[in-house]
């Protein structure tokens, strides 16, 4: 007999195409596509922000209402919300939480300076919207076999699961499974907002979402989930100790045997060198000339000189925070400089930083651009532009970049952490094989003297060629990372 296929709800607070802060955009925008080839039927659900609504209704108008006037409760409140549907080319339905007092807003969780901090009403936003999938399934008349809650903002479904909905026959042989993109985020308030949930009282001790006496979100989600994943093997095993832990590893360890890593995959489509829209020439594998052209249109777009063609370009794309190690890479620049090399970043955060960098491009403003801000088209000029990708993170549970990057033929030099140590593999160590370079002692020395052997080989082009072809043919596509999650979606519906 054939089997129903298995049907997915995907609860998360950004994907791409509609609002992104990082890479779990990148991940909700891709994964759904490659779970729907392979068989599965995958709705997602997320909040409406301004950008979506302002966006999405003006370009495209085809957000449909499903279900206006719905009461959740939060605290002491009922808030009426609305549910909003969509369908994304090929038949995936993105269906979006209207609640305009939360979500119409600039940004999505607050600031991204840290100093100006997060916005203060975070609990009751992503309390709401975990409340609001169980009257998404209900007014849909759809029940899932699957939640698949990511990060701290959908982590409550989980509890509201166990504590609430199972007892209710069309929640009963759902499971949830939790994907954590970074263990630094885990949603941690004040324990008196506890009250504000509605779970029952014993949720909130030490087995449950309690956490020195404060609320954690991502805590309730790891302990009531029936599966816990991260997006790479290493990072799965770093966050189990001490040191990666951010205060869960214990807890992260009691969940040992049902916590796995995958690694996360990239849009082949989206970032291909050959067909990309963003790139003024395009070129693959078979003849990378017009690499070159993409590098001018670069330096030219950054306002840098046109003789840096033959000076190795260092770049790197992200959020503007120390976790992905700008500090370092402030102070090996004008070691690079004096290398002949010169620098290009993207980033969009810490106020500190960005002032460190505005006297950086004073002092050397014919080797070093900064632009500071979220720009898609540049991230995808400068994957193809750059010769060496920078991403000297202290903790990167995935990282997506230095797959571009490898996809782009830009040659990533790297923290050997996470899934950047998991997807580089080292020239220095694989003279054949290897597709990158990796510092392993996490500190400037061990970077810059990497980085120095970077730019030696690039002087060496055809051994530069090679290892240019080594990573072009990696294959970093969702195909293999999304059957990885198939094996864990049929491995918790037999057991349940
Ligand atoms: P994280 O999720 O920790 O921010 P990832 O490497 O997993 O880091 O994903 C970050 C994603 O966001 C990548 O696709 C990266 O290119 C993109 N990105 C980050 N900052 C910017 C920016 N300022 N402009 C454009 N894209 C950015």
């Amino acid at each position: 007999m054939k089997r129903e296929p298995i049907k997915i709800l995907m609860c998360a607070s950004e994907m791409m195409p509609f609002a992104k802060t990082g890479g779990l955009a990148d991940v909700i925008g891709s994964l759904p596509r490659a779970l729907k080839k392979l068989g599965c039927e995958v709705r997602i659900f997320m909040p409406l922000y301004r950008e979506v609504r302002s966006q999405w209704l003006e370009q495209y108008r085809n957000l449909e209402i499903i279900a206006d006037k719905i009461f959740i409760p939060v605290g002491i409140h009922h808030f009426t919300v609305y549910l909003w549907k969509t369908v994304l080319d090929p038949g995936i339905e993105v269906y979006f939480l209207e609640k305009d007092e939360f979500f119409d807003r600039t940004y999505l969780y607050g600031n991204p300076d840290p100093q100006r901090g997060d916005y203060e009403d975070n609990a009751e936003r992503f309390i709401l919207f975990c409340r609001a999938v169980y009257a998404l399934c209900i007014h849909t008349d759809w029940f899932p076999h699957i939640f698949h809650i990511h990060d701290w903002q959908a982590s409550l479904v989980a509890p509201y699961l166990v504590h609430h909905w199972r007892s209710d026959p069309r929640f009963a042989s759902i499971s949830c499974i939790l994907t954590i993109h970074n263990l630094a985020f885990q949603g941690i308030f004040p324990g008196t907002f506890f009250s504000l949930t509605h779970l029952p009282s014993h949720v909130f001790t030490m087995e449950g979402m309690e956490y020195w006496g404060q609320c954690n979100f991502l805590k309730a989600g790891i302990v009531y989930s029936d599966y816990v994943t991260t997006v790479s093997p290493k990072y799965a095993e770093q966050i189990q100790t001490a040191e990666h832990g951010y205060g869960l590893d214990g807890v992260l360890r009691s969940r040992g045997d049902r916590l796995i890593g995958i690694l996360n995959g990239i849009d082949a489509d989206l970032w291909n060198p050959a067909t990309d829209p963003f790139l003024t020439t395009h070129y693959s594998i078979d003849s990378l000339e017009g690499k070159r052209n993409c590098k001018k249109d670069l330096l030219t777009t950054l306002g840098l000189p046109l003789d840096l063609m033959d000076s190795p370009l260092c770049a790197t794309i992200g959020r503007l925070t120390r976790q992905k190690g700008y500090d370092l890479i402030y102070e090996i620049a004008p070691l690079l400089f004096k290398h002949n090399g010169a620098l290009v970043i993207l980033g969009k955060g810490e106020r500190e930083l960005m002032e460190l960098f505005l006297h950086l491009k004073d002092e050397y403003p014919t080797r070093f651009a900064a632009v500071f801000d979220f720009d898609e088209s540049l991230s995808h000029k400068i994957e193809a532009g750059a010769d060496i990708f920078l991403m000297p993170s202290r903790f990167e549970p995935c990282g997506l970049n230095q797959m571009y990057s490898l996809r782009y033929g830009t040659i990533p030099v790297v923290h050997a952490t996470g899934g950047l140590d998991d997807t580089v593999d080292d020239v220095l160590l694989y003279p054949d094989g290897g597709t990158g370079f990796k510092f392993y002692a996490y500190g400037v020395e061990s970077f810059w003297e990497v980085l120095k052997e970077a730019l030696k080989l690039y002087e060496n082009k055809s051994l530069w060629r090679k290892i240019q072809i080594n990573g072009m043919k990696k294959d970093y596509s969702w195909d293999r990372s999304a059957k990885a999650y198939l094996e864990v979606y049929e491995a918790v519906r037999r057991n349940r």
